[in-house]
């Protein structure tokens, strides 16, 4: 990245609109926009300040604008920052950007703002990458979660016990040093103390992943068991709408829908499907191969079952099939106003378990509240803070890993050398997080998820 460029970039959507704001960043950005601004000296003007008037060029007038004044470090990028409001004509934004990349301003790249403002300072890695998420966000819950993470969320905290870690592999890479003499410089118990420390903190985080990932995007939710079990009935019920062709054919759901229901903040994407039933019906054979496609891609899968014709032992053979799947299940034992099960044999398959009548709305908070505890919405850590970006949740659990195997050396008394090493990975990974390492690919890979502008 050359940091001597300053670039430019519609910062607004494109196309038309009431106004479209284009943003430069870099040591050039004022003194171009003075060039064509006849209006007043910009040079001469206090930062932070609103400016109106003409882009003008050549005998040309591009817009009227108004100019929002930013001079470093106090600006988002920390270098010389101007924002032009222009009309939101996609014709005359794309003039005006013309006019700056005539005078050597270059289109800047996906994300490049957010990135030069991590570079200088202006944030860490994991803060830059929520600028990304806050802008995603289409919850409630996803967005104070994104927030959170924006004013430093637990990137501060790891930061500061990185540095106590810091501290202690320093102590100890220099008892390698002396070699043969036998000296401890580093304090056993102590490091014990701050590795216990630092995995209180780690834990809770890496467990809240599961919930921060579902307040991010929504937990895909399949509902599965054999025709006529009520899966529609059921989803209508959630939904308390007519969405699913409820019948009493066997087969008639023959396609997967995808319904959005909002529950507790969090996004459940229900998908109804075709049933398990081997067919020898075309159309819903489609539908058959279709469900198990939906089903491998699940997070939750409920599994229906008529409780006033199955038993136990008659889905046993499905349930252990799926059971293999490894992902979280749900038996939801239906029409118990027809029939009330032995709840106890059901339960003996190991799955949580609740009864429900989907026609009549009987037990159907009871389903909810189970639901919520299988996608981790019990595990959100003390103090709210939540992990919703899979890279942070890798970083973090292989921190939490290493720094388990830091805590087992010590505890069997091992070398220096081996608890060092285990200390540089443990080091490495919290580092990644915060971007206090990092590297082009790595920024290139983060930077380049983000739009144009940003
Ligand atoms: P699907 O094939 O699994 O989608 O099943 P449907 O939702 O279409 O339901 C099949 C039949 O069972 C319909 O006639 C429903 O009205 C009926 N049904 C569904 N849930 C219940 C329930 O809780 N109790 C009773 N008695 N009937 C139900």
């Amino acid at each position: 990245m050359d940091f001597k460029d300053t670039i430019i970039a519609l910062a607004t959507p494109l196309g038309v609109g009431a106004i479209g704001v284009i943003r430069l960043s870099g040591d050039q950005a004022i003194a171009w926009v003075n060039e064509v601004f006849p209006n007043k000296d910009l040079s001469k003007q206090a930062p932070h300040t609103l400016h109106y008037g003409r882009i003008e060029s050549n005998e040309r007038v591009y817009d009227e604008v108004v100019i929002s004044l930013y001079k470093g470090p106090k600006s988002y990028t920390k270098e010389d920052v101007i924002e032009i409001s222009c009309h939101g004509s996609p014709y005359i934004q794309e003039s005006i950007i013309q006019l700056f990349v005539e005078k050597g301003a270059r289109l800047a790249r996906a994300g490049e703002f957010t990135q030069r403002a991590f570079l200088n300072g202006a944030f860490d890695l994991a803060q830059a990458e929520a600028v990304a998420d806050v802008i995603a966000a289409d919850s409630a819950a996803a967005t104070s979660a994104a927030l959170h993470q924006l004013r430093g969320g637990f990137s501060q905290e790891l930061a500061a016990l990185r540095e106590e870690l810091i501290h202690f592999a320093s102590l100890i890479e220099l008892e390698l040093d002396f070699g043969e003499e036998d000296v401890e410089f580093a304090d056993r118990q102590d490091l014990e103390d701050l590795v216990n420390k630092l995995l209180d903190k780690v834990r809770p985080l890496v467990a809240s992943f599961k919930a921060g990932n579902a307040i991010k995007n929504g937990v895909a939710t399949v509902i599965v068991g054999k025709p006529n079990a009520g899966k529609s009935t059921l989803l209508n019920a959630l939904l308390k709408e007519e969405r699913a062709i409820v019948s009493d054919i066997a087969g008639t759901t023959r396609d997967s829908l995808e319904d959005e229901w909002v529950l507790g903040g969090i996004r459940f994407r229900l998908v109804d499907t075709a049933g398990l039933r081997d067919t020898t019906d075309v159309i819903e054979a489609q539908g058959v191969q279709r469900t198990q496609a939906w089903v491998k891609k699940a997070q939750v899968i409920l599994y229906v079952v008529d409780v006033s014709v199955d038993k136990p032992e008659d889905i046993q053979a499905t349930l252990l099939e799926m059971a293999e799947l490894d992902i979280p299940l749900i038996l939801v034992l239906n029409k118990v106003d027809e029939n009330q099960p032995a709840i106890a044999d059901w339960e003996a398959m190991g799955f949580p378990t609740v009864a429900i009548s989907a026609k009549f709305g009987q037990g159907l908070a009871d389903f909810e509240q189970t639901l919520l505890d299988v996608v981790g919405l019990n595990q959100v850590s003390n103090s709210g803070t939540m992990v919703t970006n899979l890279r942070h949740y890798e970083k973090l659990k292989q921190t939490q890993e290493t720094l388990e195997e830091v805590l087992a050396a010590l505890k069997s008394n091992l070398t220096g050398d081996l608890i060092a090493q285990d200390l540089r990975y443990a080091l490495h990974h919290l580092g990644e997080i915060t971007g206090a390492i990092s590297n082009d690919d790595l920024l290139k890979n983060i930077f380049g998820k983000f739009c144009i502008g940003k």
